[in-house]
């Protein structure tokens, strides 16, 4: 069963496995691609992150994440534009392709969804230079519209193009199929990222129908409703031949199964119902 074009977004594993073990899991199944989080980072610290990720000669496809830019005040924003630039120099420690924003939803007690948009805006504006002098691609993740209030008030594909667009230069989208496979203007979004060179990375899972939990009910691909096949060729048709990134948020699952299992599952159903060649 083939690992080429695999990574393993390691929130996939998270309740199973610290850093360390997670790495030397995917490298014990013939995974060569990962996308660590912060708080797993920390944990282990970042300096030994950076060598255990060397150790097992490791590919960084991305590093989750920045972001939370709207703050109910000027100091809260400022506080986020300065952890924003900390997770730029953690991305580039750890040899990361690209920091991955869940940008923000609105303020505590705020019902101003356009003003928190500007917010992400100027929050982003604000880091763009660091992360230019750090050459690290800042990734834009669309969320699902359920999220808009507390997590991402970018939800579609076009809406995160046109922000990608203003800020210019090293801004680009992180396309995961949980939040944009329902969108009609998916392949033309699609297309047009990837004719700008926006694609940053590719993540996959699935949608469980019944959803039971609006955040840690994703589905191991193959188990729920996304054609997965056919999302990967509009991808592929753009030219992107990055790796397709599992990233399984699962509480009643898949989180409480054996890492093992979990892993071989991954490259199972990638090989079964994700990748095209
Ligand atoms: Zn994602």
């Amino acid at each position: 069963m083939r690992t080429d074009g695999l990574s393993i977004n390691l929130a996939t594993v998270r309740q199973q496995w610290n850093l360390r073990e997670a790495v030397e899991a995917c490298a014990r199944h013939g995974i060569t691609a990962v996308d660590p989080w912060r708080d797993q980072v920390a944990a282990l610290g970042l300096d030994e992150s950076v060598r255990v990720i060397e150790d097992h000669g490791m590919r960084v496809t991305g590093y989750c994440r920045g972001g939370m830019f709207p703050a109910a005040d000027a100091a809260g924003r400022q506080a986020a534009i300065d952890d924003n630039k900390r997770a730029i120099d953690e991305a580039a420690a750890l040899g990361a392709e690209c920091l991955v924003l869940v940008v923000g939803g609105l303020p505590a007690g705020s019902r101003d969804l356009p003003g928190a948009r500007r917010m992400v805006e100027d929050g982003m504006a604000a880091i763009l230079p660091h992360a230019r002098a750090a050459g690290m691609p800042l990734a834009i993740e669309p969320l699902h519209p359920m999220y808009a209030a507390d997590r991402a008030c970018f939800n579609t594909l076009a809406q995160s193009l046109d922000l990608a667009d203003r800020l210019g230069e090293g801004v680009g989208v992180a396309i995961d199929v949980y939040h944009v496979w329902w969108d009609p203007e998916l392949a033309h979004g699609i297309a047009r990222a990837g004719a700008a060179g926006q694609i940053l990375a590719h993540h996959i899972c699935d949608w469980r129908v019944p959803t039971r939990d609006l955040l840690l009910d994703r589905g191991m691909m193959g188990d729920g409703v996304i054609d997965l096949k056919a999302f990967r060729r509009l991808i592929e048709a753009t030219g992107f031949t990055g790796p397709q990134e599992v990233e399984i948020f699962s509480a009643e699952d898949w989180w409480k199964r054996d890492g093992d299992e979990v892993l071989r599952t991954c490259i199972e159903r990638y090989n079964a119902a994700c990748r095209l060649s």
